[in-house]
């Protein structure tokens, strides 16, 4: 970032900090100019870039109801979708859904914004996962991690109180990227489920029962290896291994919010379209602001930075096209 702001500063461009637009101006479908603090700035041409809503707390309530009290923003507390907001009011079409998002499940002792990718707890498809009444309830071993990391903050806010933990045993240390935060570390599964909460009886009986459920087969985390439990309300398809080797270890999981879908329709060229069925002549959108272009539901690692860098581009060719050709 900083070597990008260098090579901005060096064509002349100028950039102004804690600058956050509170208003915008359009005359019918033509942008005119922004406020930022007490001053108007007009330009021929725009790009929408301020990311999505996820740290608007309220905002999120519209889609997910009072439980999205319980998350965690990952980025920028800045992230509010005041903008966006903006851009709608002044006749942008929306695309995608309030309650859509990028959520990982994140360690539960992240702060509220900002934790960043090292609050990320990547070892769920080396154990199981628990919610408060130490009942599995999804696949943990269902396809690749970095396939299906991005669901798991959905399926923890789908969970009383919207936490989880996540139990492994000494086997899966090693294989991980470890978070900041430790685990939580016992020699027994009771003693485990007394240091996390849990009902001792009811995480020891979730974990027999799994262990008694794998099948044989030979274990390999690098391929989809197929061994899997039999029998159980909930399989796991994957690297079910018995957990049966101390030290044992849980991480607290909670909804992680990465980024918001909801955001304005555009062009494959990132031109804004207007609710009226127009086209914005001189307003062009990138990034997380119009992500619900790109995706509707799920996630594929790497999409995120994707959407900022190639309609990124786009726009700024497009914008700078339209101010020198109008
Ligand atoms: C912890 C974490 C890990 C991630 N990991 C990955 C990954 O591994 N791979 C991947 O592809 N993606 C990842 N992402 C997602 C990706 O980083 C973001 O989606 C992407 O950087 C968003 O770019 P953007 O330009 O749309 O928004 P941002 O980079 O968030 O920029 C938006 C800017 O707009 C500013 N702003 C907000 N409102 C206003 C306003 N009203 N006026 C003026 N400015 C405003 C904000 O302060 C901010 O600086 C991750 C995100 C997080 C938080």
């Amino acid at each position: 970032m900083n070597a990008l702001y260098r090579h901005a500063e060096s064509l002349g461009i100028e950039i102004h900090y804690d600058a956050m637009v509170t208003d915008i101006e359009f005359d019918g479908d033509e942008f005119k100019s922004v406020t930022v603090g007490d001053k108007v700035i007009t330009a021929t041409s725009f790009v929408a870039a301020a990311g999505g809503f996820e740290a608007n707390i309220e905002w999120l309530k519209e889609g997910w109801g009072d439980i999205a009290e319980n998350f965690l923003i990952r980025g920028t507390p800045y992230n509010t979708g005041g903008l966006l907001k903006l851009l709608l009011e002044n006749g942008a079409q929306k695309i995608g859904e309030p309650d859509q998002c990028h959520a990982v499940a994140i360690d539960g002792r992240a702060p509220k914004f900002d934790g960043g990718i090292c609050t990320r707890v990547d070892c769920v498809s080396l154990g199981i996962v628990v919610n408060k009444h130490a009942e599995r309830f999804y696949d943990e071993g269902e396809d690749f991690w970095p396939k299906r990391y991005a669901i798991w903050g959905r399926l923890v806010a789908g969970q009383p109180d919207q936490f989880a933990h996540v139990i492994i045993d000494q086997k899966a240390i090693g294989s991980f990227m470890p978070p900041v935060f430790p685990a939580e570390k016992a020699d027994s599964i009771e003693e485990l489920a007394e240091k996390i909460g849990l009902d001792p009886n009811a995480l020891s009986k979730t974990v027999n029962d799994y262990n008694a459920a794998v099948q044989p087969g030979e274990f390999d985390h690098t391929e989809l290896d197929g061994v899997h439990t039999e029998g159980l309300k909930v399989n796991k398809t994957n690297w079910a291994r018995a957990i049966d080797e101390g030290p044992f270890y849980a991480y607290i999981l909670r909804p992680g919010i990465t980024f918001t879908y909801l955001g304005v329709e555009v062009t494959e060229q990132a031109q804004m379209k207007m609710a009226n069925g127009n086209l914005s002549k001189n307003v062009f959108a990138a990034g997380e602001i119009m992500a619900g272009n790109v995706l509707g539901q799920g996630y594929l690692a790497g999409i995120g930075m994707t959407i900022g860098n190639v309609f990124g581009r786009i726009a700024g060719n497009e914008a700078a096209d339209y101010a020198l050709n109008r």
